[in-house]
């Protein structure tokens, strides 16, 4: 399966070390067949500040007007509290090409099966009330939280996604999610999207791991959500 694109990557707007048109250039000099931009919302500690999200979009539309390959706007926003409530408002997410959301902060739960149970209901409203493209590092908090799910809690999940319309991602920092996640995603139709996590120019499209788990899970191109964003 060749599909080579990486929808999950970070510039100086957020906690990356670079801006968006040296992570584009990095993109295509690799070889990608697309590259999404992809920041952290407002309200992570790293996250864009609300004034800087403006400035941000016109940086990528720089980056776009140069590169050779289709360049997406998007951003990482976060769930923030057990309302499911994400620090991207509507307005603005209107205006990108791509939407991927994540947890990064649950509060002070310690017990796994109680992170495992808290992540899923927070996901599960915000996916219900906002329109996202993609899951970011799904079940990823920490450590791998779905062996701590009943099977029963991941298929009404994937259901939902699908329903939703919500891909998942196979994310090259955490090595996330599993195959055996993967394989049920498959089967109930669900589709991928692939990120790096790149913070630096050098791990723009590294998604050796990515694309050799969805070899070995029996997904194809059709699959992935690329082709849907290169019409
Ligand atoms: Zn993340
Ligand atoms: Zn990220």
């Amino acid at each position: 399966m060749s599909a080579k694109f990486d929808f999950h990557v970070h510039t100086y707007y957020s906690d990356g070390g670079s801006g968006p048109v040296e992570m584009v250039e990095a993109a295509e000099a690799r070889g990608l067949e697309a590259v999404a931009i992809t920041d952290h919302g407002p309200e992570l500690h790293v996250g864009v500040p609300r004034e800087k999200l403006a400035p941000m979009l016109q940086d990528i539309e720089i980056a776009r007007g140069d590169a050779g390959i289709p360049v997406l706007a998007g951003i990482e926003a976060n769930v923030m509290d057990e309302s499911g409530r994400v620090d991207v408002d509507e307005e603005f997410a209107k205006k990108l090409d791509i939407r991927i959301v994540s947890i990064h902060t649950l509060g002070n739960l310690i017990d796994p099966s109680e992170v495992a149970r808290e992540y899923l209901k927070r996901m599960t409203k915000a996916i219900t009330h906002r329109k996202f493209e993609v899951l970011a590092h799904p079940f990823f908090y920490h450590q791998n939280l779905l062996p701590y799910l009943s099977r029963e809690e991941i298929e009404n999940f994937v259901k939902l996604a699908v329903y939703r319309g919500v891909a998942m991602e196979l994310n090259m920092k955490y090595k996330a999610p599993d195959d055996e996640f993967l394989k049920l995603c498959l089967r109930e139709g669900l589709k991928f999207s692939i990120g790096s996590d790149a913070h630096t120019p050098a791990e723009v499209g590294r998604i050796d791991w990515a694309l050799a788990t969805l070899r070995r899970v029996g997904a194809k191109r059709e699959d992935l959500i690329l082709d849907d964003f290169l019409r």
